[in-house]
């Protein structure tokens, strides 16, 4: 078997639940690698480094900008957020798959670079749930929440441009939703890298 694995680019607007989702994905899945990102914003009680996130310096960030050691990066809500390049090829030519949870000028970029890639949008069931489950989290002020409703909106308004929309109103429901994204795509022909003999 000389299969590559599939690169299963995830966005959505934050308090969409895509972490969520994501986590009984991995829970239920072999094969599939979560790419951890880089960035620059504080660490949340209870994130730890190079679990939840690498978590760097700017000065740390923008070396790896310049050494092209990132697939894709954007700046959100004034923080630098990135993929690192290296480990997310390394699980591809293994025959893995790989996940990336990222906002949306950082999936536009991946879509250009690596047309092959599957992108997959996490949409919340209204934006009045979205921004219950924002204020709900009570991880982010005042400011940073309206600053996260305003980018969702422009978030939301480019969800067209997805192959495919998992509309989170239910965790379980939207999970078996993406799983079977996934499997699909692990039952396309040319990704079985299977012949009869
Ligand atoms: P949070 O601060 O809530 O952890 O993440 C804020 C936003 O940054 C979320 O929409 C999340 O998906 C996105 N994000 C996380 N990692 C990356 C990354 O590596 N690249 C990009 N472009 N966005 C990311």
């Amino acid at each position: 078997m000389s299969r590559k694995g599939t690169l299963f680019v995830i966005t959505g607007p934050s308090g969409a639940g895509k972490g969520t989702v994501l986590k009984k994905v991995i829970q239920s899945l072999d094969r599939l690698y979560f790419s951890v990102s880089a960035t620059t914003r504080a660490p949340r009680e209870g994130e730890l480094d190079g679990v939840h996130y690498h978590f760097l310096t700017h000065e740390q960030f923008e070396r790896l900008i310049a050494e092209e050691r990132l697939l894709e990066y954007a700046q959100y809500a004034k923080n630098y957020y990135g993929t690192p390049l290296d480990p997310a090829l390394q699980h591809l030519e293994m025959g893995e798959d790989v996940i990336l949870e990222i906002e949306l000028q950082g999936a536009l970029q991946v879509k250009k670079r690596l047309p092959q890639s599957v992108p997959v949008f996490i949409a919340p069931p209204s934006f009045a749930e979205l921004e219950n489950r924002l204020r709900g989290r009570g991880t982010e002020t005042e400011e940073v929440i309206l600053q996260r409703l305003s980018i969702a909106r422009k978030e939301c308004a480019a969800m067209d441009q997805f192959r495919y929309v998992v509309v989170n109103d239910q965790a379980d429901t939207a999970a078996d939703e993406l799983r079977s994204i996934i499997l699909a795509h692990r039952c396309l022909t040319e990704n079985r890298g299977f012949t009869l003999e």
